[in-house]
This record gives C-alpha cells, sequence and structure tokens, in this order.
C-alpha cells in the first residue's frame, strides 16, 4: 500500500493513462496509484476520452513540442497496431485530410518525415474549396475499448493500482506521507481543482454521430474555417463508424442536438463517398468536451506546499482534440521532468530477496 502510492497519477483519461504505461514500462508501475473520479468503463460529461473520435489526424499545432508529442505519439500507436491491434482496439486505415486554408509548410513537412505512405494530392485532385490535401497510413481507434485495454495491461502486467477517489484540491494527491511525486491529469477540471486554477483551460464541445456502416474502411477529414468534418472507422467494433463533427470553443454544452446531428450526415455524406453509397443506421449521437487551453498543453514540474512541506507535481493537462494521438508523447515528457526523483525510487523500496 505504501510503496505503490509512491507515485500518484490523478486522472484516469487517456493522458492519466498513457502516463502509468510510460512509467511501467520503465518499472515503476508497481508504485503506481491511478486515483481519479472516473475510469474506464464509465461514461460521463465530464469524462472526455470515452467520447474521442477516434485517429490520429493533422489536427494538432505547429509548435516544436506538438510535432514532437505526435511523432512519439505515432510511432506508439503503429506498434500497437502491429503487435496486437485486436487487443489493444488500434488498427492501420488509409486516411485523407483536406484544408480549405493555408497549412504551414513546416508542419506539413515534419509530418512527411514519420507518417506511412505520406502523399501531397496534387492540385488536379482537390475538390472545390480545398486548398491542400495530403494522404497517409493513419491509426484509428476505438476510444472506450482502448481505455479498458490500457487500464487491464497496467492492472494486471504492471500491478498499478487504480482507486476511484474524488479530491476535492491538488493538495489531497498527498494524503498519503509516502507520496513522493504526483502528476496531475485531470482534463477539464484543472481549470476549477483547487491548488491548480489555470484560467487558460476551457472546453471545445463536439458532437458526433455512432453509426453502423461496415463498408466504410477510410478515415477522411475536411479542415474549414469554420466547420470540421470526418469519418472515422471504429476497430474492433463490428463495422461502426464515427461521423463528426463540431469544434465549438467555449461551449460546455454536453447535450446532443437532432439539428446537428443532420448536418454531420449532410456534410459527411458529401465528404465521403463510401459513406454517400452506404445504407448508414444511426445508433447514437455524443457530446463530449475537449479539455482546451490557452498556449497549447501544460507540461511542467512544480513543487507545492503540502502541510508545509514542500511536494513534486507534473502538470499534464490541455491535450485538446490530440489526447489520444499525442497522450504517450507528453506522457513521456512529464515522466522525464521528474527522472531525477525516479532515480531514488528503487533505493527507497528495493524488492525483497527471495
Ligand atoms: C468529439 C471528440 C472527438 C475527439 N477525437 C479525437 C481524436 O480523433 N484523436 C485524439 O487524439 N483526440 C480526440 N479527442 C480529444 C481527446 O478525447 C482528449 O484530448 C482526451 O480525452 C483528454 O484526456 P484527459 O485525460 O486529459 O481528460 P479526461 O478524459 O476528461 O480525464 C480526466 C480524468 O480526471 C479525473 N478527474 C477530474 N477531476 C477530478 C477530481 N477532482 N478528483 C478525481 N479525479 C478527477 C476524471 O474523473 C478523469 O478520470 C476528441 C474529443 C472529443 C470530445
Amino acid at each position: 500500500m505504501e510503496e505503490s502510492e509512491t507515485i500518484v497519477i490523478l486522472g484516469a483519461g487517456i493522458i492519466g493513462l498513457d502516463v502509468a504505461l510510460v512509467l511501467s514500462e520503465r518499472g515503476y508501475g508497481r508504485y503506481v496509484t491511478v486515483k481519479a473520479e472516473y475510469l474506464p468503463g464509465d461514461s460521463a460529461g465530464t469524462y472526455t476520452s470515452p467520447w474521442a473520435g477516434c485517429n490520429f489526424s493533422a489536427i494538432s499545432g505547429s509548435n516544436p513540442n506538438e510535432l514532437k508529442w505526435d511523432r512519439l505519439g505515432y510511432a506508439h500507436l503503429t506498434k500497437l497496431a502491429s503487435e496486437r491491434p485486436d487487443e489493444a482496439f488500434v488498427q492501420r486505415t488509409p486516411s485523407t485530410e483536406m484544408w480549405d486554408e493555408e497549412v504551414p509548410y513546416s508542419k506539413i513537412e515534419a509530418m512527411s518525415e514519420y507518417l506511412e505512405d505520406f502523399h501531397v494530392l496534387p492540385e488536379s485532385q482537390l475538390p472545390k474549396g480545398v486548398k491542400h490535401a495530403v494522404s497517409f497510413t493513419t491509426v484509428t481507434i476505438n476510444a472506450p475499448k482502448h481505455m479498458e485495454y490500457l487500464y487491464r495491461r497496467l492492472r494486471d502486467q504492471y500491478g498499478v493500482r487504480f482507486v476511484r477517489q474524488r479530491v476535492s484540491s491538488l493538495q489531497d494527491a498527498f494524503a498519503n506521507p509516502a507520496t513522493r511525486v504526483a502528476f496531475n491529469c485531470t482534463g477539464n477540471a484543472s481549470r476549477s481543482l483547487p491548488g491548480v486554477e489555470d484560467h487558460k483551460c476551457y472546453p471545445t464541445r463536439g458532437q458526433v454521430v455512432l453509426c453502423r456502416a461496415p463498408r466504410v474502411t477510410s478515415n477522411i477529414m475536411r479542415h474549414g474555417r469554420d466547420y470540421e468534418t470526418y469519418v472515422i472507422p471504429r476497430p474492433g467494433s463490428n463495422g461502426n463508424v464515427i461521423l463528426g463533427g463540431y469544434m465549438q470553443r467555449r461551449n460546455s454544452d454536453c447535450a446532443t442536438y437532432s439539428y446537428e446531428t443532420k448536418s454531420i450526415l449532410d456534410r459527411t455524406r458529401e465528404l465521403s463517398s463510401e459513406v454517400c453509397q452506404e445504407e448508414v443506421e444511426i445508433l447514437a449521437a455524443f457530446a463530449g468536451l475537449r479539455p482546451s487551453r490557452d498556449g497549447g498543453a501544460r507540461i511542467e514540474r512544480e513543487n507545492i506546499s503540502v502541510a508545509g512541506e514542500t511536494r513534486i507535481v507534473v502538470h499534464n493537462y490541455g491535450a485538446g482534440g490530440t489526447g489520444f494521438q499525442a497522450g504517450y508523447g507528453m506522457a513521456w515528457e512529464a515522466v522525464r521532468s521528474v527522472e531525477d526523483v525516479l532515480r531514488q525510487l528503487k533505493n527507497l523500496h528495493p524488492r525483497p530477496r527471495m
């Protein structure tokens, strides 16, 4: 009990799970407890991860950090798609992405270095109104099932503990005096959680439609000035597809609307010849809140005072619309920031000799 709370991760969305995974892969799983109000398998308006589309795409920003996190994330997800696609619910999928506006050249160049089968489409092949388009092999992810896979793997293979608990402040992460470091992976809650209260955080609402359309096998996205339309086949779901979507900044409404569902169906039929030719059966509409942040995600080590003592926190939140594609890279960076603390742990709790 004491040993397993040496490292506490607040939050069991994809960001917290990826931190637990990176720690576990480096041999620290037995020191980790994940504490969260919602755990994989749950659904709630304030728990974003189960609602994700979900794929790897070019929607992330183009600063060096975001490019680096994406690259690490792509390597991680394609490895899973090669080694255990069915178990992890991750699959390689052909993808086309189109933009109505200019895309920073540095971003396209960075992507072209590592995305499999990457091509820039010639101008002659672009639909009306599209300025740029690329094709590549992406990874599609069944978000809720992938989270349950991570949960089982972390618990059964690496000995990570999961505790359902709502904390009332960041300082609560240190309720056990044995806790040496806490990772704050609370997503949208970082705006209001006492001890964090980061007013740069805001939600970006998205409605999506879950459909059964087994003949849709390609990922396709069109990024417009004021719209976002996409089709994402869902691995391991017997032919389900996510149709989207919306990017509504500073909107925290978790309700779904039939006029938005209609707009999504109209737009995706126009975008994808596969959807257009398919008898699409609507199964459900969902709305989720991406944890966005002015200036991008925050990955930062900080000393805080708890009952008069200095404690180490690593913040890792604000992933916006890229938590699944960038989460592993973000986790890698968050864990690297406490390398010095981690090195001491194995001396602190040596394994008993057999
Ligand atoms: C419609 C939609 C489509 C998307 N599509 C994609 C996509 O295609 N690709 C992609 O990469 N990303 C996509 N995203 C974005 C992705 O879902 C998010 O970036 C990601 O889920 C954020 O994860 P998180 O762990 O930060 O937050 P969350 O999943 O919200 O997890 C937060 C965790 O913190 C816990 N918590 C919060 N407050 C407390 C407290 N006080 N005490 C204890 N626990 C607490 C919660 O219970 C939860 O466990 C999409 C999102 C939406 C909404």
